[in-house]
């Protein structure tokens, strides 16, 4: 992606060190828990291969949603375990994952039929799915006992890791969160007591209500934190780096008289008379359309508005408060200067939205 020849300066810069940095930040927080690197999605949209080499040293095993995301981690070289988030949509996947020595997680009947009916070379390691709340996908409390069973008595089963997922650990006092724990914890007792276990995503590591134990056996499944977002509402800051630096820049600028209307729709009118910078960035390269008149951009050291509607490839900014601006000057859409959590506040989404939708025309540039 990035050895091509670009022209457009528009990239987003990765930095490794970041990352790094930011798993040796979970892998502190996780204590004795195992940790899982998530790195579905191209890695958050930092590139996966990149953030897999990155993140190498802190983490047990990387996961990620489906097998053709594994897949190429394995074509890259890796051979650490992966973890397939989803688990498989066919049977045909299933020789593949015990070739590779992927562990594909089993959430649902025909998945575990599929398993059971199955004839591999090689046994699997797979992860148990409850649903615990989440109602998204998982069995329920109640069959847990019964599908572990199965696969337990399955000779082509190497081992079964018992896993949950929460739908509000980033709410520090959302009350399903306890109620999920409490539902997990009963389906842990009535399983086999030596079983690994997986509960917590960052929000769930880092939020301090849910005591997820610290012990060998349990693996803390680590995403967001890794690109240096907190997800949680703790008040307490947590020393993580950005890893992306979104870059665009200014390609032409403008007097707008006061009452002309700038782009699609003339949503923004000028109050005064302005100036206008048209900044090299777009919706096809992952810049939300929906972003709204006012949301911040980083330019020549300050906060820009957004001004106007956001076109395929271009935003306008008003720049009429900055002291000095020039075509070819650099501006941030997120990074150090101005975190990815505000400008997804202001947007009205969240980071994972924003870090995974950098599109494939936006280079990244590595460091
Ligand atoms: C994506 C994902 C994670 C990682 O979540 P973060 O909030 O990014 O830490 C953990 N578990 C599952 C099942 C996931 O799909």
């Amino acid at each position: 992606m990035s050895n091509g020849l670009h022209f457009r300066p528009t990239r987003a810069e990765i930095d490794s060190d970041a990352l790094r940095h930011n798993a040796a930040m979970a892998r502190k927080h996780a204590g004795h828990c195992k940790l899982l690197g998530v790195i579905k999605a191209n890695g958050y949209g930092h590139g996966a291969v990149e953030v897999a080499h990155a993140i190498n040293g802190s983490v047990d095993a990387y996961g990620v949603a489906f097998i053709d995301e594994a897949l190429k981690l394995r074509d890259a070289g890796f051979t650490q375990p992966i973890v397939l988030l989803e688990g498989c949509f066919s049977e045909a996947e299933l020789p593949v994952c015990a070739h590779y020595n992927l562990q594909p997680v089993v959430h649902q009947q025909q998945q575990l039929d599929a398993i059971l009916q199955a004839r591999l070379v090689k046994p699997l390691a797979v992860w148990l799915k409850a649903d615990t709340g989440m109602h998204r996908l998982g069995f329920s409390p109640d069959e847990v006992e019964r599908v572990s069973q199965q696969l337990e008595n399955c000779p082509q089963i190497a081992s079964v890791t018992l896993m949950t997922h929460f739908a509000n650990a980033d709410v520090t006092h959302h009350p399903l969160n306890e109620a999920q724990l409490d539902r997990f914890n009963e389906v842990c007792a009535r399983t086999t007591p030596a079983r690994a276990l997986s509960a917590a995503n960052t929000a769930a590591l880092l939020s301090s209500v849910l005591d997820l134990g610290d012990e060998a056996s349990q693996w803390c499944r680590t995403g967001i934190m890794l690109y240096g977002v907190d997800p949680t509402d703790s008040a307490t800051p947590m020393s993580l780096l950005p890893s992306m630096r979104l870059v665009a820049p200014v390609m032409a600028i403008r007097e707008v008289p006061k009452g002309a209307a700038v782009g699609y729709g003339s949503t923004w009118v000028a109050e005064r008379d302005s100036r206008i910078a048209t900044l090299a960035i777009g919706y096809a390269d992952g810049y939300p359309r929906h972003a709204p008149n006012g949301t911040p951009v980083w330019l020549n050291g300050q906060q820009v508005p957004l001004a106007g509607t956001v076109s395929m490839d271009m935003i306008t900014v008003d720049v009429t408060d900055l002291a000095q601006v020039n075509v070819g000057d650099e501006a941030e859409l997120w990074g150090p200067h101005l975190s990815v959590a505000t400008v997804a506040d202001a947007i009205g989404t969240i980071t994972y939205e924003l870090l995974t939708r950098v599109s494939e025309r936006v280079p990244r540039h590595y460091k």
